[in-house]
């Protein structure tokens, strides 16, 4: 339940009087009365309150919840010492004597926060039904958006629900989880929920296009695991390998028995998945050639189970020459240039130099190897044609 405090009482509603008790009202009190007939009175004889209302005070008082809870812990103890009684029996007694001379500590659902005490007048009755309502909606509306956010991630299901009425392939996503009740409503991965699909690639790119929002919008919902690659096993992130072919340089995800039956066939490397980030995906690529192809797919596979983080794919699109050969090389590196540069000067026999970064993603990379498709020499090399060095020298280096 939310609050209300005084403050926004007094500023919606007309000719509310306040009154505030002494510090020291508590210590000089008669014990064989109830603390709230010792409260009205004393309102009306030195808190200013108008004896008019001496009659319906009780219904016409407001009090905040800290001051209310202090009346009702004296009232117990009264009670305690007047009949000596305790526990459930005491609980009643204290109950009772609040719902028949008790004041009121909540509008519209809302308690009233503080320990001060508004006394409204008759006149203003509905000014504060008014407020109430006002209050009530407000806080049903608040439940309502807490529950529809809390809804929007919980599982996959729910979160294209909230999306249902997007025009685009997402609303789609949703229309139809909503409409079948063959949809996997329960499944929070994937791969699992992309069975359902069979093999409708166009809905399949569609949910892809859903889940990788979703996980922008909620990363930590996902619990990361992997797939085989060759027996499709769900596997922990612990347990999956990173494994590529020495022969040709194709990349998978493998458990360890499926791994050791690839090794009977092929040269394979392989590393532990668990703990790799994209810098080391980076080094790998570089150091075995993989295919370009098969690298994407993977970044974009451990994106989709939760293994890379997918925050931001924004990094730089690097210009980096050989000084024997003047060759230039098209890269990208989500890294620092400088741990990039040093990466590849290892592998390279001639000295290098970085000629130019830019701020971008690998969309950018390979739009710049389409562009200059013709110059290529191999990989990432490029032949220093005019045209590529003109390009270069007139990109702002970030
Ligand atoms: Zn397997």
């Amino acid at each position: 339940m939310s609050k209300c405090t005084p403050r926004q009482i007094i500023s919606e509603v007309p000719d509310v009087q306040t009154v505030i008790l002494p510090h020291n009202w508590f210590d000089h009190l008669n014990p064989n009365r109830s603390v709230f007939d010792s409260l009205y009175e004393w309102m009306l004889k030195e808190g200013g309150v108008s004896s008019y209302m001496e009659e319906t005070l009780h219904n016409r008082t407001y009090v905040g919840e800290k001051l209310y809870n202090k009346l009702r812990t004296v009232e117990k103890k009264h009670l305690n010492k007047k009949f000596k009684i305790k526990d459930d029996e005491l609980a009643r007694a204290v109950s009772w004597s609040d719902i028949n001379s008790g004041p009121i500590t909540e509008i519209g659902g809302c308690k009233i926060s503080g320990d001060v005490i508004l006394v409204i007048p008759e006149s203003s009755r509905e000014a504060l039904n008014e407020f109430a309502l006002k209050i009530h909606r407000n806080e049903r509306q608040a439940a309502i958006d807490k529950a529809k956010a809390n809804a929007a991630g919980a599982n996959f299901y729910q979160w294209p629900l909230s999306q249902i009425d997007r025009p685009d392939r997402v609303g789609d996503i949703a229309r139809n989880a909503a409409d079948d009740d063959e949809f996997p409503r329960k499944s929070n991965q994937y791969e699992e929920i992309k069975c359902y699909y069979g093999s409708y690639e166009a809905a399949i790119e569609s949910l892809k296009e859903g889940w990788l929002e979703y996980l922008r919008q909620y990363p930590e919902r996902l619990k990361p695991y992997a797939w085989c690659n060759e027996c499709d096993k769900k596997i922990t992130v612990e347990e999956a390998l990173l494994a590529w072919s020495l022969d040709t340089g194709e990349l998978f995800v493998l458990d360890a028995d499926c791994l050791n039956k690839y090794k009977r066939f092929d040269n394979f490397e392989s590393r532990p998945l668990s703990g790799i980030a994209r810098i080391d995906l980076e080094q790998l690529i570089e150091k075995y050639d993989f295919c370009e192809l098969d690298t994407e797919r993977l970044e974009e596979t451990l994106k989709i189970w939760g293994i890379l983080p997918i925050a931001s794919d924004n990094g730089y699109v690097y210009f980096i020459r050989s000084e024997k050969t003047h060759a230039i090389k098209i890269g990208y590196t989500a890294g620092k240039i400088e741990d990039r540069l040093s990466a590849l000067q290892t592998a390279h026999p001639y000295k290098l130099e970085v000629l130019v970064t830019a701020r971008g993603n690998r969309a950018y990379e390979k739009a710049l190897h389409a562009r200059f498709a013709k110059l290529r020499l191999e990989g990432e090399w490029f032949e220093p044609h005019p045209d590529l060095v003109a390009f270069i020298s007139v990109l702002p280096n970030r």
